[in-house]
């Protein structure tokens, strides 16, 4: 039986009300179904009861970045029924193996050799594409001129099932700056016809929304500021 902590649950309650609501008012501007979206509730750096007490809560699909954080913490989270772990990070190809057996979901393949890679582990493993939209050196992601060749090396990858694209825009301020991306990235999802985008963070998910995002990834905004970085 696994236990959550009722203080968890009621700091994080309200905070989940308020996230509701701002994706229904998005929906509702976009004349979009709610259930279109769903919430990715990104964990990352917060301890195993945080997991448990946003499951508690009804969330389902957890985001996490760090292979050897989310391994430490696996054994504590427990069972729990019809959760999905999706990995959002930066995915080295020689953690494919490890990541494979930890996730449901790899949201950040941006090469050939990682897939292979993750392919080779043996597991089926849903996959998303992320794609470099802006000109930062650092970013990772594949460019939109290499995301034909990537798709097709997916295609070719048994265990590997495609679902869609994400994103990650530079970090503004401004949560409009994020919106030429968004919109970019529904016009790759489209032109690919891929069905699923996961873009949108806790300060820009309802311009996503708007975009067409199918997958918004909330961290901040469910469970307050993160402190360390694991
Ligand atoms: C940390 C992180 C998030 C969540 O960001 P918040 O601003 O805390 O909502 C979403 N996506 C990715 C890829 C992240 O690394």
């Amino acid at each position: 039986m696994i236990v959550q902590s009722e203080e968890l649950v009621s700091q994080i309650r309200p905070r989940l009300e308020e996230v509701e609501e701002r994706i229904a008012r998005a929906c509702a501007r976009a004349h979009r179904n709610r259930q279109e979206v769903t919430v990715v509730a990104v964990t990352k750096t917060f301890p195993a009861e945080v997991v448990r007490a946003a499951y508690h809560l009804g969330l389902r699909h957890f985001g996490e970045n760090y292979i050897q954080e989310f391994q430490a913490k696996r054994p504590e989270i427990g069972e729990l029924e019809g959760a999905v772990f999706r990995f959002i990070g930066h995915l080295q190809s020689n953690k494919s193996a490890i990541a494979s057996k930890l996730f449901d979901v790899v949201e950040t393949v941006d090469d050939a050799k990682l897939a292979r890679r993750l392919d080779a582990a043996g597991k089926v493993l849903d996959v998303f594409l992320e794609v470099k939209l802006g000109d930062e050196e650092t970013k990772s992601g594949v460019t939109p001129d290499e995301l034909s060749s990537l798709i097709e090396t997916v295609g070719g990858c048994r265990n590997l099932r495609l679902q869609g694209l994400m994103v990650i825009p530079p970090w503004s301020e401004d949560r409009e700056t994020s919106r030429p991306y968004f919109a970019k990235l529904y016009e790759l999802a489209a032109k690919h016809s891929l069905p699923h985008l996961s873009m949108g963070m806790s300060n820009d998910f309802e311009a996503a929304i708007e975009e067409g995002a199918t997958h918004v990834r909330v961290g901040t905004a469910l469970f307050g500021r993160r402190t360390k970085k694991a």
